[in-house]
């Protein structure tokens, strides 16, 4: 069942939710921005916003690696 705060808009983007709570959670770990198109981070990432919009769950093996190192450091 659908419900329609199921979905937050952010910056124009309806984006699923856990994406957007996931994107912003990794700045905190010091990940960068990583772009609005897929051209501009070819490497399937949340950080990247349309990557993002499309819903995906996984950072790039750079970004993964920024991230972990806020994580654990
Ligand atoms: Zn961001
Ligand atoms: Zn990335």
């Amino acid at each position: 069942m659908t419900h329609p705060d199921d979905t937050y808009t952010a910056d124009g983007f309806d984006w699923p939710h856990d994406s957007i709570v996931q994107h912003e959670v990794s700045h905190n770990f010091d990940a960068d921005e990583g772009g609005w198109f897929k051209y501009e981070h070819p490497a399937e990432c949340i950080m990247n916003y349309q990557w993002a919009y499309d819903g995906t769950n996984i950072w790039c093996s750079s970004c993964s690696g920024v991230v972990d190192n806020g994580i654990w450091s």
